[in-house]
């Protein structure tokens, strides 16, 4: 695997290549020194729209943009391979960590696909890590995240929906604080009020909650809540829920609210 970019550009045996790049929440100090210097190498950027207004370089004139719906992203992933099997230096963008929840997968599974483009399969796909929405979060109000901890995206558009009940009913159980990505969306209006059920048949009222929502960017707005008071109608699209254990606390401590999970578990 390439080690930077510059190599890479520099190879002149090299053909194009493909990055996929994660930006982090928002703020420009959360993206990582790697992840900006592919931006500056890449000559094409390929995502998502809003993803790719977050891109915090000013784009030079040979730079070209590529948007497209945050919904066809083997579709994106295809023509993202297909530019770098032309020559071209792709930056395919995603926001957080581009393998969580995101393109990095996508672009695996359309290079897997050989029955499409045979060519393809040589491709070095270079995956460039971000500060993914749940540590930046829990980075906000404390640590949360101090213990065992797991995440589960509240969507089924890719999945089903019985599979996330039973996900979330075991992660529960199993007393994992969990990070919520997807909550809720026009499509899935009432999913989050039917997750928010099984969550409270686990856990008790006290539960710590947090709404991360935007954050890292302009309009960043943290809650730190308990379940009994929670209110899901503060949650959308650009909301992360963090979910307690049964030993996650919240203290005023320093002049701020925080949220932790002790190091150690009760033994049993
Ligand atoms: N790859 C992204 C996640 C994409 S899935 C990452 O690693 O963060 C999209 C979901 O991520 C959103 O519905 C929301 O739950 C969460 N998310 C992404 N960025 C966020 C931010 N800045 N603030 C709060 N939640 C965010």
């Amino acid at each position: 695997m390439t080690s930077s970019a510059s190599e890479s550009s520099d190879n002149p045996t090299a053909a194009g290549w493909i990055a996929v790049v994660g930006l982090g929440p928002g703020r420009p100090e959360w993206l990582v020194p790697e992840a900006a210097t592919y931006l500056e190498e890449a000559t094409d950027f390929v995502g998502y729209h809003t993803y790719l207004a977050m891109v915090p370089a000013a784009l030079r004139h040979d730079q070209v943009v590529h948007g497209s719906d945050n919904r066809e992203e083997l579709d994106r992933a295809r023509f993202a391979l297909q530019l770098a099997s032309e020559g071209r230096r792709v930056a395919v963008i995603s926001s957080g960590d581009p393998g969580v929840f995101a393109m990095a997968s996508a672009l695996f599974e359309a290079q897997t696909d050989e029955q499409v483009r045979p060519h393809w399969a040589a491709l070095d796909i270079i995956v460039v890590p971000g500060i993914t929405a749940a540590l930046a979060t829990a980075a906000r109000v404390g640590a949360p995240l101090g213990h065992d901890w797991c995440t589960i995206s509240l969507s089924d558009n890719l999945k089903p929906w019985s599979i996330i009940e039973k996900r979330l009913g075991h992660a529960l159980a199993a007393d994992f604080v969990l990070a919520l990505y997807n909550p809720v969306s026009r499509r899935r209006p009432t999913q989050l009020a039917v997750a928010f059920e099984i969550i409270r048949a686990h856990r008790d009222r006290s539960t710590p909650i947090v709404l991360g929502r935007d954050v890292g960017r302009p309009d960043e707005h943290i809650e730190i809540v308990e379940l009994g008071d929670v209110d899901l109608g503060r949650c959308d699209m650009r909301t992360v829920i963090l979910v307690g254990s049964s030993t996650t606390r919240i203290d005023d401590l320093g002049g701020h609210r925080r949220v932790f999970t002790p190091r150690s578990y009760p033994l049993t």
